[in-house]
């Protein structure tokens, strides 16, 4: 699906800018992690392993705000972590959206009902939450290592829908997928929950989570994302991601690695080289893009990547091919 009008000319002024100053690395969209405490505990995670000290830290506002302001990002997806778990989570917010940077809220949506009337955020073209769901009830409630959170979500979703807000999903999938589940899934956020626009994922097998062996390989990734998106699923979903990147998920195009597109920053700093592999941390973007070997990543490069298709890394390549061709921005102004 194409983005809203107000964030394509936004996104689109900034690429421009970007390539009138000759910059050939720079940042799309930000990954916040204020924190990395969640009150789940899902298997295939791997942010909550981190030692008690690190979990029990919280990122001050100035500190997060500052970091977007140094790197320039358009974009921002708050996550963590449980970002609701952060005391200062609205002012964060806030603070963001007065600067015009779009903002999206990651959540697991387990703490909606109990802060949501306590969060001083209101519904704005700048503001999307965004909830984790990775199946129907049963395989949500499996993926999360706990029962009764789908129900949870699903209500949260109806409420913060109820209450104005632009409401995305994000699903990650399994080598346990079918391309029926994940049908099933995408169906049931399109068309009965109705929500906004749906992010998906195929897991990264990160080196800490605890389950090990439900990661997919890139092969059987497009072979589940070409059977899913047939029979028009793929035009029909609001998917929120470029045509260019769908392509990629389902084996038509393939792209690099440009994981400085889609950089993290967390309460350790800015992580070398992207949210899901951690070889050090920056003080800043600009310290993470001069002193981090770039072309020692990606697949075929290092092993840690050999499986990774994961929009973190491949997005901004995909979004880079669509501005450098006028039949892809007029498919990607077209969502098709
Ligand atoms: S909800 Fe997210 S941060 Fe929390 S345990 Fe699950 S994957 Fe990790
Ligand atoms: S391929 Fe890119 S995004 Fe994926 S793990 Fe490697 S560096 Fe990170």
């Amino acid at each position: 699906m194409a983005m809203p009008l107000r964030q394509s000319v936004r996104i689109g002024t900034y690429l421009l800018r970007q390539k009138l100053a000759r910059n050939d690395k720079f940042p799309l969209l930000v990954e916040l992690e204020p924190l990395f405490a969640c009150n789940l505990k899902c298997a295939g995670c791997g942010k909550i392993q981190h030692p008690a000290s690190v979990l029990k830290q919280r990122m001050p506002v100035e500190q997060a705000i500052a970091a977007i302001e140094e790197s320039g990002a358009p974009m921002v997806s708050i996550a963590g972590g449980e970002p609701l778990m952060h005391p200062q989570i609205d002012e964060i917010v806030r603070q963001l959206i007065a600067r015009k940077k779009f903002v999206f809220l990651c959540t697991n949506a387990m703490l909606v009902a109990k802060k949501i009337d306590k969060l001083d955020i209101k519904p704005s073209p700048y503001f999307s939450w965004v909830v984790h769901i990775d199946g129907l009830r049963e395989r949500h409630d499996e993926a999360v290592s706990k029962q009764g959170v789908f129900d949870e979500a699903v209500k949260a979703i109806a409420d913060l829908k109820r209450r104005g807000f632009k409401v995305s999903t994000n699903t990650t999938f399994f080598n346990t997928d079918t391309p029926q589940t994940i049908i099933d899934v995408l169906n049931f956020l399109n068309d009965d929950l109705g929500v906004d626009e749906m992010q998906i994922s195929p897991a990264y097998a990160y080196e800490k989570a605890p389950d090990q062996d439900h990661f997919l390989g890139v092969n059987e990734t497009r072979e589940l994302f070409r059977k899913a998106f047939d029979g028009g699923n793929r035009k029909r979903w609001r998917l929120n991601h470029s045509p260019l990147f769908l392509d990629f998920l389902e084996g038509k195009r393939d792209f690099s690695c440009t994981a400085w597109g889609i950089p993290s920053y967390s309460l350790l700093g800015w992580q070398r080289p992207c949210y899901l592999m951690a070889d050090g941390y920056a003080k800043t973007y600009s310290e993470l893009i001069e002193t981090t070997d770039w072309d020692a990543y990606g697949r075929g490069k290092d092993p840690r990547c050999a499986n990774c298709m994961a929009h973190c890394g491949y997005e901004p390549s995909a979004v880079i091919a669509t501005t450098s061709s006028l039949r892809e921005s007029i498919r990607a102004v077209r969502g098709s």
